[in-house]
């Protein structure tokens, strides 16, 4: 089937002619909500943009758009994971969800894009995707700006939080030479509250930076082998109720950002306990193939819908059900682990089935 042949036989039903009302309903109201529309053969990869979709990309509606020149309209920082996106959708027929800019000539503005699509028909011979395009650059104006409040807030409120920490260390030491357990006891759950809200500050401000696009990466050898041990311990106080596994694997060595990696591992620990039943056991372990290590972090809680993993790597997304009411939490912690990872040139992604438990993984290139 020809893709004009797909699109009329789309948008008709009989009796004709009010096939065409229903027609040119859905068009006006498309365009008057400045919503484009496209289409895209998976296989030959012809593609079809409404008038309004190829405005969205700077063209004129007489002038050709091809997916190739949408994509050369990406900004460049963005180009390869819109890429494998629409790749990863075209192979496993799963739906398309990205937010991307566009740079327009001849001022070089920048629009910001929300793609969304799915697999939409099939016959013997071709595989369709159809889906929408909408001008999000005001939205994403007022999410910088309320980012950038966050971050100067939390920056506020990092610097009496440190001093708070050196004090409870100084007064530990005292407390021990003093032999006072009381006090001793008293003041290990205060700096775990520390900890704690340190943690949190520390996500808000990098959910600032994320979002500005600003990621900077030192980079350093270390094995994380080692690092992940060190994580399990340091989460102590989150995790204790569950018993945590490290499955034998070879001790990689990598050149990454610590920190960074350290926060992603953290993140996914936090969030393996956090939505698992208390006792649950936790499997994590860390893999070498050619040049990629993959870590992986498996729990055995409530699991993923296949609608949610979709969109669980999106800023503020959160799963809705019964059982999450009783949760907290921001829903930014997978968004800057995919940011950081994606910024190590790795991959991050779940696998999961509700009621069983989740497996979360993430590669780093190693040379
Ligand atoms: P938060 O946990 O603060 O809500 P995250 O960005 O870390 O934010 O996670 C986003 C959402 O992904 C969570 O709200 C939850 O719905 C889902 N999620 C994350 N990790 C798991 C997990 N291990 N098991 C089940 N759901 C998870």
């Amino acid at each position: 089937m020809q893709l004009n042949e797909f699109v009329q036989l789309k948008m008709s039903v009989s009796p004709e002619n009010q096939s065409f009302r229903a027609v040119d309903i859905a068009r006006l109201a498309l365009d008057s909500a400045n919503v484009g529309v496209w289409i895209l053969d998976a296989r030959s990869r012809e593609f079809l943009p409404s008038d309004r979709t190829k405005a969205l990309f700077g063209f004129l509606p007489e002038e050709k758009m091809s997916l190739e020149d949408a994509l050369v309209k990406v900004a460049d920082r963005h180009r390869k994971t819109v890429i494998s996106a629409v790749e990863q959708a075209i192979k496993t027929h799963s739906n398309i969800y990205i937010e991307c800019p566009v740079i327009l000539p001849p001022e070089k503005k920048q629009r910001w894009l929300s793609i969304t699509g799915g697999f939409s028909a099939t016959d013997v011979s071709n595989d369709y995707f159809s889906g929408i395009v909408l001008d999000i650059t005001e939205q994403k104006q007022n999410d910088l700006r309320r980012s950038k409040f966050i971050g100067m807030v939390s920056h506020e409120l990092k610097t009496p939080l440190t001093a708070l920490k050196a004090y409870i260390q100084m007064l530990n030491n005292w407390a021990k030479k003093q032999k006072d357990n009381f006090t001793i006891g008293a003041l290990s759950k205060v700096e775990k509250q520390v900890k704690k809200m340190l943690q949190m500050i520390n996500s808000l401000l990098n959910l600032s930076g994320a979002e500005a696009g600003k990621i900077n990466l030192t980079k350093r050898e270390f094995d994380m082998g080692d690092l992940i041990t060190e994580v399990i311990e340091e989460t102590m106080f989150i995790t204790s109720s569950h018993n945590i596994t490290v499955l034998p694997g070879a001790s990689v060595s990598v050149n990454a950002d610590r920190d960074k990696i350290e926060q992603v591992i953290v993140n996914l620990l936090s969030n393996a306990a956090k939505y698992s039943g208390k006792d649950d056991p936790i499997e994590v372990s860390c893999t070498k193939h050619e040049h990629t290590l993959t870590v992986s972090i498996h729990d055995h809680g409530m699991g993923i819908s296949a609608n949610d993993i979709e969109k669980l790597f999106l800023p503020h997304y959160r799963a809705e059900s019964k059982e999450m009411e009783k949760i907290t939490g921001f829903g930014i912690g997978l968004y800057l682990c995919s940011e950081i990872i994606k910024r190590h040139g790795g991959k991050i992604w779940v696998e999961s089935e509700p009621g069983l438990g989740s497996t979360f993984k993430f590669t780093l290139p190693i040379n």
